[in-house]
């Protein structure tokens, strides 16, 4: 394994993700970890809301930055989409392959 002190954290890299279904609720989370597959070092979410990055969760301490819980949820459950999304990702494409409501 690179020393994290000479790795650049450009090569291979690993992520993990745990689904979590929240107790009682219709919800679920993606808990995101990535790290460096060459020097072990994490990775840590920018730009992201702060409702996502989590600092603390369960029994564990997660460095702040280190974990992104991204709500997520079945693609056949039923509910909203988040409208402003599908809003932008419509408007990203091409004229002509726009999907008519
Ligand atoms: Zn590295």
């Amino acid at each position: 394994m690179t020393s994290p002190l000479k790795c650049e954290h450009k090569g291979r890299h690993v992520a993990n993700v745990a689904v979590n279904n929240i107790e009682d609720t219709a919800r679920f989370t993606a808990d995101v970890k990535i790290w460096c597959a060459d020097c072990g070092m994490p990775f840590r979410f920018t730009d992201l809301r702060t409702d996502i990055i989590s600092t603390r969760h369960s029994n564990k301490s997660v460095p702040f930055g280190e974990e992104a819980r991204l709500p997520v949820e079945p693609m056949d459950m039923d509910g909203p989409v988040m409208p402003e999304l599908l809003e932008h990702f419509v408007s990203e494409m091409p004229p002509g392959t726009r999907p008519t409501p």
